[in-house]
C-alpha cells in the first residue's frame, strides 16, 4: 500500500510532487470545498488550485492555495469534482465546465453531485458515491438499485464495468471495483468518521495521491487513500489500540493526515 505514496526526492518540484485542482463547493455547502482543499495539501500535494464559487473561504483557511479560472500556465495532475454540489442547482455554464472536465485527458476524481454526469469516457475516473448517490447512479444506468444492500460487491463491480471507471462506495467498509481487476475491501475506519464532511476530506486525500503518482494503477492509489483517510481519523478520534476513542469533525481527519502518512511510509 505504501508503493502507492511517492516520497519526495532532490529532483522534485512543486508541480512534479503532483498538481491538483479542485471544483468543488457550492453556496448551500462551501465547507466541502475547504476541506478537500485542506486534504489535497495534507496529503502531500506540491500546488492545490481552487476554482469555484468558494474561494473567499478557501483561501482564509489556506492562503496557499492558488484560486482563479486561468488553468493555462500549470499542468493538472488530477481534477476534484462535485463534491459538496447538488446537479439540481448547477447552472448550465457549470454543468459544461464539468463535463469538459471529465471529457479531457486528465484524471477524474467524481464526487456527489458531478456522479450524475459521468458517461463512458476515455480519461480515468474515480468514482466515490456513498451508497445514496451509487443507488441512484444505478438507476440512472438502468440497473436495479434494490439489489445494493444485497450484493454490495457484485453492484460496485458491474458498474464500475457498465462505465469503464473506478468506483469506491464509501462506507463502513469501503470497496474499490476497477474494470477487470479483482474488487479491493478496506475496512480500518473507526465508527466516528461517520460524520458530515469527512467525505469532502477524502476527495482531496484521493486527489493529492493521484497527482503524485500518475503512473500507479488508480484503483491501488485510491485504496491507499481510503486507508489513510481512516487510519488519520483512528489517530484523530483516539480510537487505536482497542481504545473506544472520541468524536471527531471532518477538519480534524484533514489534520491527522501527515501523521497518517508518516505510518504508512
Ligand atoms: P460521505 O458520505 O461522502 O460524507 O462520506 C462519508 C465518509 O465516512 C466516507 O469516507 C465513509 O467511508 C465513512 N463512513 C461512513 N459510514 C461509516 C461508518 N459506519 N464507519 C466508518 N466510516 C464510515
Ligand atoms: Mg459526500
Amino acid at each position: 500500500m505504501a508503493t502507492a505514496l511517492r516520497v519526495p526526492t532532490a529532483a522534485d518540484d512543486k508541480y512534479s510532487r503532483g498538481v491538483v485542482a479542485l471544483r468543488t463547493g457550492s453556496a448551500d455547502y462551501p465547507g466541502a470545498a475547504v476541506l478537500g482543499v485542506e486534504a489535497a495539501w495534507r496529503s502531500g500535494a506540491g500546488y492545490v488550485r481552487y476554482i469555484g464559487g468558494a474561494a473567499d473561504a478557501v483561501l482564509a483557511r489556506r492562503p496557499e492555495t492558488v484560486a482563479g479560472a486561468d488553468l493555462g500556465r500549470t499542468r493538472i495532475g488530477a481534477w476534484v469534482i462535485g463534491s459538496g454540489t447538488d446537479a439540481a442547482h448547477r447552472s448550465d455554464n457549470e454543468t459544461d465546465a464539468l463535463q469538459k472536465i471529465l471529457a479531457g485527458s486528465v484524471p477524474v476524481v467524481v464526487d456527489a453531485g458531478a456522479l450524475d454526469l459521468v458517461a463512458e469516457a476515455a480519461a480515468p475516473r474515480l468514482l466515490t458515491p456513498h451508497a445514496g448517490e451509487l443507488a441512484r447512479l444505478c438507476t440512472r444506468l438502468g440497473m436495479n438499485a434494490d439489489r445494493l444492500e444485497a450484493d454490495r460487491a457484485g453492484i460496485v463491480s458491474e458498474v464500475a464495468e457498465k462505465l469503464g471507471a473506478t468506483v469506491l462506495l464509501k462506507g463502513a467498509t469501503t470497496l474499490i471495483a476497477a474494470p477487470g481487476a479483482q474488487l479491493i475491501a478496506v475496512s480500518n475506519a473507526p465508527s466516528w468518521l461517520a460524520t458530515a464532511g469527512t467525505g469532502d476530506v477524502l476527495g482531496g486525500v484521493l486527489g493529492a495521491l493521484i497527482a503524485a503518482n500518475p503512473q500507479h494503477p488508480i484503483d491501488e492509489t485510491a485504496a491507499a487513500g481510503v486507508w489513510l483517510h481512516a487510519h488519520a481519523a483512528r489517530l484523530a478520534s483516539g480510537a487505536v489500540d482497542g481504545a473506544p476513542g472520541h468524536p471527531i469533525v471532518a477538519l480534524d481527519v484533514a489534520e491527522a493526515l501527515p501523521l497518517a502518512i508518516a505510518e504508512l511510509l
